[in-house]
């Protein structure tokens, strides 16, 4: 597809039109295949074309239309068509521009007006523009005000990640002094820090071709000529020599292309060549609304206009009281308090604290064992994998661990796992502080299921013996199992819930454990009775993550999100039925709301885990478009709550291409 370069205006009358069509007409002049586009026009009598149309078809040569939508009012794209009783479709608009993008090297888009003009009720040019991908140069008058409108469509164009290419200053009518836009080019580029490409004269004549291509012979038109950065190669190598991921074998890593992100657009991730790719994984269980969501986008902006960071030790701020606040309110019932830290496993770690210790100050110091099941993952620092041992994974790290007591998960065999329950606590649930779950779904187990009646025998064993229940809702918050909480779904009320991957809707590092005010309260006593919880972070509830936390709860009341992750769960149902279930090596599909495993047997037997079965499916769905991670031989899907129905067929219909590439027949 061929590069798009939007020329979009500080307002209207400054001069796009004529700077588009002499842009073409000057690049086309110097051998280059560029052609120019008025997507939307606005004032055109229906059946005429557009002027502005014209003039640019005209620059753009011959066998080349220029327009696509014409509405007949001189108002906004949004306003003109609700005249004519219409809404414009963004999509259809989106996928025209990029149609007229194939048949070109280089396309360039005359925008509508400005920047954060509406063309639909919710949304604006500058949207489209980050749809297409498109880099952008402003054209501003040359004369008074030219400043400050410049430098606000520069920040619109910034604070959506649009690249700059520079701004052209345009002398509208030829009356400007030239000493004065000179002047107004030099503090422009100082102020805005982007490139004044020159300023173009006036064009008599602006249908002479001729007279178009002279007047942008003053312009610097080098950064159209060069192509588009793409910093892919240095930034694989940088990584190849420096960068230490996490859970990834070096070795393979050395081996394979990485996937280099640029942005993202809903479930979509883009690279670098402009390739979209889609996120069948949620950037790992984290995104809920979908990447680069307007409201969450603003509310980062919003709070980092005011402070990035502000400590909580001893002192607070709005983001996070009300966070708390807000919290509390949609957490199920009882629980009162909330502990900001930043991973998952750092609000487990705390959890663990607070359970110990909140026995300890209850007057039952013996209680210090903690129950946790079999296939557990609670985080990775040193408490959190006690309570969530696996092999091999954590062979050779005892020295720093505590021993936890296990019971075998509840999948495949829920009585049995409640009878060890129940056998262990008889026997010494007086030592017992906590039992540790993760609610419904054992995620990074190999989303192992189980169903809500076991979760309540469980916790109301556990509170039977005068254990506290801690629910770990990292994975399965926020809607991933069609309740915001799987706890308060399934009807338990834990003591202590710890939250964290949705809890910002995927955009920053915030977790949090939430307890009990009868928890809190045992945590408060005279200073030398040293009842104070010695624990927290530096980071602690970092006003820019909770400010966009409460933006992503807003939008779970706003855009009804439950409701899409419950039709979301339904149609992964459906598609994995259709299309999974009976593929050869495909040995189980299981799905609680939008999480899925599938899980990829030899038959009945495991495979050989050096086959990488799961790696292979993986890669072989990232040569379809496709980003998916697995968990050994169980192949993850766990995408944004928000995924379209189309989304979806697309990915299910990806994976089992991919599953039957890597495991024929
Ligand atoms: C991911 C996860 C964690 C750890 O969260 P981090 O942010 O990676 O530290 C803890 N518990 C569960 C259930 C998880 O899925």
């Amino acid at each position: 597809m061929a590069r798009i370069v939007a020329v979009t205006g500080t307002g209207t009358g400054v001069g796009k039109s004529v700077l588009t069509a002499s842009l073409c007409a000057a690049l086309r002049g110097r051998g280059m295949d560029c052609r120019a586009l008025k997507p939307l026009e606005t004032g055109v009598r229906p059946g005429e074309p557009g002027e502005d149309a014209a003039l640019l078809g005209a620059a753009s040569g011959p066998g080349w239309t220029a327009g696509i939508e014409t509405l007949e009012l001189p108002r906004s794209p949004l306003a003109a068509a609700r005249a004519e009783d219409r809404e414009l479709d963004l999509g259809a608009l989106e996928a025209a521009i990029a149609g007229a993008a194939r048949r070109c090297a280089l396309l360039l888009v005359e925008g509508v007006g400005g920047l954060l003009v509406p063309i639909t009720a919710g949304s604006t040019v500058r949207d489209l523009l980050r749809r297409l991908d498109a880099e952008v140069l402003v054209a501003a008058t040359a004369g008074l005000g030219t400043i400050s409108h410049t430098a606000l469509t520069v920040e619109a164009a910034r604070s959506a990640g649009l690249r700059l290419l520079g701004v052209v200053l345009i002398d509208v009518d030829g009356g400007t002094d030239p000493g004065f836009a000179a002047e107004n080019a030099t503090q422009i580029a100082a102020q805005c820090g982007v490139p004044v490409l020159g300023i173009l004269p006036h064009v008599g004549d602006a249908r002479d071709a001729d007279a178009l291509a002279a007047a942008a012979a003053g312009l610097d038109v080098s950064s159209l000529l060069l192509p588009r950065p793409d910093p892919t190669g240095e930034v694989v190598a940088a990584d190849r020599r420096h960068v230490w991921h996490p859970f990834t074998q070096t070795g393979e890593w050395r081996d394979e292309t990485p996937l280099v992100v640029r942005s993202g657009q809903g479930c979509w991730l883009v690279d670098w060549s402009g390739r979209r790719h889609l996120d069948g994984i949620s950037s790992l269980w984290c995104t809920v609304h979908g990447h680069a969501h307007p409201s969450l986008d603003a509310a980062l902006r919003e709070q980092l206009g005011r402070i990035a960071h502000s400590t909580f030790l001893g002192q607070t701020h709005a983001p996070g009281a009300l966070l708390a606040e807000e919290l509390v309110g949609v957490a199920p019932a009882g629980l009162t308090r909330v502990f900001f830290s930043e991973a998952g496993a750092a609000a487990v770690e705390a959890a663990l604290r607070i359970a110990l210790l909140a026995q300890r100050h209850a007057g039952h110091p013996e209680r210090t064992a903690f129950v946790a099941l079999g296939e557990a993952y609670h985080g990775d620092t040193a408490g959190a994998v006690s309570v969530g041992r696996s092999e091999p994974f954590h062979t050779g790290l005892d020295p720093i661990l505590f021993p936890a007591v296990r019971v075998p998960s509840p999948h495949g065999n829920e009585a049995g796992s409640l009878r060890a329950l129940g056998e262990l606590l008889a026997r010494e649930g007086d030592r017992v502080a906590a039992l540790i779950v993760e609610p419904r779904v054992q995620a990074a187990a190999g989303m192992l299921t189980h169903s809500d009646r076991w979760l309540r025998d469980a916790a109301e064993l556990a509170h039977r013996h005068g254990a506290l229940v801690i629910a770990d809702e990292v994975a399965t918050g926020f809607g991933r199992t069609g309740d915001l909480f799987a706890s308060g779904g399934a009807g338990i009320a834990p003591d202590i819930l710890c939250v964290g991957k949705g809890l910002t809707g995927g955009y920053l590092p915030l977790s949090a454990t939430l307890a009990t005010e009868a928890i809190f309260d045992l945590f408060t006593g005279p200073y030398a009775a040293h009842r104070t919880l010695y624990y927290g972070h530096t980071y602690t509830a970092n006003p820019l993550a909770c400010a966009v936390a409460r933006a992503s709860l807003r939008l779970f009341d706003e855009e009804d999100t439950l409701a899409s992750a419950r039709r979301l769960a339904a149609t992964l149902e459906r598609l994995t039925s259709e299309r999974v279930s009976g593929l050869p090596g495909v040995f189980d599909v299981r799905r609680r709301g939008v999480m899925t495993g599938i899980e990829l047997r030899d038959g009945d037997t495991p495979f050989e885990p050096a086959r990488r079965v799961g790696r292979a499916v993986t890669l072989a769905a990232r040569r379809r478009g496709v980003v998916i991670r697995p968990l050994g031989d169980v192949v993850v899907l766990n995408p944004p709550l928000v995924m379209s129905d189309a989304e979806a067929d697309l990915l299910v219909g990806a994976v089992a291409g991919a599953i039957e590439e890597a495991l024929p027949g």
